[in-house]
């Protein structure tokens, strides 16, 4: 898809015709990655951060926020509880914490690795490549980094440098990743103010050059305590909304970019949608979904952005919640580590 199409899809308000774009996403994604939908277990690890991102409620100037730092223990605990659960992968995540000194995180990935048969992918953030190297030689298998938008400008404008003054290029830090023998995983956010249609449509080209394993796309959900939470969106024609339907738009054109690409149904989109929004995700182009096992006295402070889905359930109510939806829709839940690089068996 060239990218008149890719833009003429993205302002497309025509609902008969978004109907074949949806059945397309739907049929290229059950081609290449079969009906399984694969459950990654979140534990959102630490609520520390060092960085000062302008759209993300974990940035370090949130003096109010009470931060948290699972014990190593704890996330062992949180580990055995997805295996209990049935999840093939766990995703330690967290702010840019220091805190999670690289030594103790590695000793955890061995500890799961050789108790369990979890796959284990870590989003820490913007952390050294010997600590990445140290990472991976301990065991763990998929990075996830965000490049959140293609436009360099508007990047640089909600992610100032980190502490040691230098701005980031999450570009290359992927190539990196991948280059350390990690699958890696990356995406975007949809409606950041000053974002435009053709940076939507530069993200999904970034997508496809990068050979990315997973992709998350989620809408941009305003924060109130953060700086870009009180910027009004501008509301100029060339501005995206951050909402539903946007959002599933994206969804479906990272299926037909990237067909085998592993695409999860985000807990943003979920927050939108209560009743249905996991559910349409993973008719129109996704097969993931990541249910959160992190200790129900953490959740809350995991606050990325508010009214965030599921803060309330406990890790078993979330299961037990998540098969019920995807009986509902007929989707069966994927067995093993599902990962990208590896053909799926096309029977589940
Ligand atoms: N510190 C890690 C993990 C961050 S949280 C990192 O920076 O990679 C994971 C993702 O949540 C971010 O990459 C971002 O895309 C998303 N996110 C953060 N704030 C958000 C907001 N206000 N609305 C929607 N998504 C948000």
């Amino acid at each position: 898809m060239n990218t008149a199409e890719l833009l003429s899809w993205l302002t497309e308000t025509d609902e008969l015709r978004l109907e074949q774009l949806w059945a397309e996403a739907d049929r290229v994604r059950r081609e290449n990655v079969g009906e399984a939908v694969h459950l990654r277990g979140l534990i959102e690890i630490s609520n520390y951060c060092v960085r000062r991102c302008a759209y993300c409620g974990l940035r370090v100037e949130r003096g109010d926020l009470v931060r948290y730092r699972m014990t190593p223990d704890e996330v062992l605990g949180s580990a055995r509880d997805a295996l209990k659960f049935g999840y093939g992968t766990v995703v330690l995540q967290a702010g840019e914490d220091p805190g999670w000194r690289a030594g103790d995180l590695a000793d955890v990935v061995r500890r799961i690795k050789s108790e369990t048969a979890l796959a284990v992918t870590l989003s820490l953030g913007e952390r050294s490549p010997d600590e990445w190297r140290l990472w991976r030689a301990a065991g763990a298998d998929r990075y996830l980094l965000r490049f959140e938008t293609s436009n360099r400008a508007l990047y640089d404008l909600i992610h100032p440098a980190g502490p040691d003054g230098k701005r980031s290029d999450r570009l290359a830090m992927l190539r990196e990743l991948r280059a350390l023998g990690y699958e890696i995983g990356s995406g975007v956010m949809i409606g950041i103010p000053g974002q435009t249609y053709a940076d939507l449509a530069r993200d999904l080209e970034t997508f496809r050059e990068l050979d990315l394993d997973m992709i998350g796309v989620g809408p941009f959900i305003p924060h109130p305590d953060t700086p870009l939470g009180k910027t009004a969106a501008s509301a100029g024609p060339e501005q995206p909304p951050a909402d539903e339907l946007m959002t599933l738009k994206m969804v479906a054109l990272t299926r037909l970019m990237c067909p085998r690409a592993n695409i999860p149904s985000t807990t943003a989109l979920a927050t939108l949608n209560l009743a249905q929004g996991r559910e349409l995700g993973l008719q129109r182009g996704a097969n993931i979904v990541m249910p959160n096992v992190t200790p129900l006295k953490y959740r809350a402070l995991y606050e990325i952005y508010p009214g965030k889905a599921c803060i309330r359930e406990d890790g078993a109510q979330c299961s037990f919640c998540l098969r019920g939806r995807l009986a509902a829709i007929g989707r069966p839940v994927g067995r093993g580590p599902g990962s990208a690089r590896v053909v799926p068996n096309r029977a589940e």
